[in-house]
């Protein structure tokens, strides 16, 4: 058990102004394996006036000085991989292997992609007879949750970075680890100090600080729907800008034509990565009537070899929560057709994967946002009513299709209410937009579109 001290505030990791702290437990065990300062109000007013200090000369600072400190910091990210990655799988529980390819892995790709964009970015433009200038919005109060813990707090501090802001970071209190190990890169890649700061603490007090503090211009929140809604209540009635990337309940159609197995095991895979917290996994897997059954066997069979190599959820509350959902997918007359509420380890908050048949549209657990690894399949008559299933929750962050050809896939993609879609079993792309349609949220992050979130514009006429 690690007892660690201090906030990263201006370029140094100084004392807490509180007594309190937050205990870091590994989920795959219930061990205690470290302690964090709890951060109050004073830690959150110190650690955004030392970035508001620092933004003037931040935000002057050349373009391709700002894309040198960002290469720097994506290359101690790499060099440090091996660390990340131990730390993430102590912290949130995730197997080793998808520790290192995605959570210490995708940080690394977005770090770089946010170099080059800094690098060669029009931050001046020229409009008829005007110049129009993309300026930085200031400071950025951060507030990140902990499913990817690592990528959510650099999906914010890259191109916050690359755009010339400064900001705070308030981390989420179960994976505060890694975000400290975080701050030291960035001390570590020269970033001046001020630029980056990180206050750990709870949502509550050191989250609704920042987001309430009179000078943060942005606020960039990254959770639940729930909290999403108050975050951003506060924004707007104090004029802040606000990006909200909240929950998801993405479908993946499975159109007629596709090949059955294949969409199927990538659903699976999909929905059972990272213990099934991952806001844009696609839940509810959609099915033409002719070709159900034969999907079922194959999601049951295909979740059945996960067992418990997927890895415990975070938290107690979140192994109750879903284990909640399981027993209401039932008692609203589901059938389970793998897994269900037994864990697999008694210690430990472990969920066995599961997938749900005879799931209708507007059963609970086809709508509501489960954060766990449970799967719904369920049973379309033809197109129009795959659509209006896929679109008919409040959600719309991702989803995917698959069809025997691509453009069969895309023209019914065209249709769908969602930020993103995988066709035909796509790749991530760390430089497309990512955010969601309704409720999943109001922004984009990622890629230049996740940069301009960052910016504003002055015009010039002349
Ligand atoms: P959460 O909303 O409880 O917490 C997220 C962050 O907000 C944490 O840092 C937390 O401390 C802070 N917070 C909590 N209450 C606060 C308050 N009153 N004021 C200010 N900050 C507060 O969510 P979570 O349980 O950490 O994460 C899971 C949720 O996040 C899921 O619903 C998931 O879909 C969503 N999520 C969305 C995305 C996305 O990109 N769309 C990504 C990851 C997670």
């Amino acid at each position: 058990m690690k007892a660690h001290d201090g906030m990263y505030i201006d370029g140094t990791w100084r004392p807490a102004a509180g007594t309190g702290v937050i205990e870091v437990v590994n989920p795959a065990d219930e061990e205690v394996i470290a302690t964090v300062p709890a951060g109050t109000v004073e830690d959150v007013d110190a650690a955004v006036r030392a970035a508001r200090a620092a933004l003037p000369a931040w935000a002057a600072t050349p373009p391709a000085e700002r894309a040198a400190r960002l290469t720097a910091l994506r290359d101690v990210l790499l060099a440090r991989q091996d660390e990340i990655a131990r730390t993430v799988t102590a912290e949130l529980g995730s197997p080793l292997k998808l520790s290192q390819a995605v959570h210490a892995g995708v940080p690394v790709a977005v770090a770089g992609s946010y170099a080059e964009l800094a690098a060669g970015y029009a931050f001046e433009e020229r409009v008829g007879n005007s110049t129009v200038l993309h300026e930085p919005v200031g400071v950025v109060g951060a507030i990140t949750p902990w499913n990817y813990p690592l990528h959510q707090i650099v999906a914010k501090t890259a191109p916050a970075l690359a755009a010339g802001c400064t900001l705070v970071v308030k981390p989420a209190e179960d994976t505060p680890l890694v975000a400290r190990l975080f701050a030291d890169a960035v001390h570590e890649a020269g970033i001046p100090a001020g630029v980056f700061n990180l206050v750990t603490g709870l949502g509550p007090v050191a989250g609704q600080a920042l987001a309430e503090h009179p000078d943060v211009d942005l606020v960039s929140f990254t959770g639940s729907t729930a909290v999403g809604r108050r975050i951003g209540a506060i924004a707007t009635g104090m004029v802040k800008r606000v990006a909200l990337e909240l929950g998801g309940k993405s479908a993946n159609v499975v159109l007629p034509s596709a090949d059955l197995a294949r969409a199927v095991n990538v659903g699976v895979a999909n929905v059972m990565s990272n213990s099934g917290q991952t806001c844009s996994a696609w839940t509810r897997m959609l099915v033409h009537r002719d070709r159900y059954d034969e999907a079922v066997e194959l999601a049951a069979a295909a979740a059945d070899k996960y067992g418990d190599r997927i890895g415990p959820v975070v938290n107690a509350r979140q192994r109750d929560r879903v284990r909640g959902y399981i027993e209401k997918g039932t008692a609203e007359g589901a059938r389970i057709v793998a897994g269900g509420p037994d864990a697999p380890r008694e210690k430990g908050y472990w969920v066995s994967p599961t997938v749900f048949a005879d799931v209708t549209p507007e059963m609970t657990i086809a709508q509501e946002e489960i954060f766990g690894p449970v799967l719904s399949v369920l049973r379309y008559d033809d197109e129009d009513d795959a659509l209006r299933i896929a679109n008919g929750t409040v959600y719309g962050l991702a989803g995917a299709v698959w069809a025997g050809d691509e453009a069969e896939a895309v023209a019914f993609a065209r249709r769908m209410d969602t930020g993103q879609v995988d066709i035909n079993g796509g790749r991530f792309n760390p430089l497309a937009p990512f955010g969601g349609y309704k409720q999943s949220g109001v922004g984009r992050e990622l890629g230049a579109h996740g940069l301009a979130e960052y910016l504003q514009t002055k015009s010039f006429q002349f």
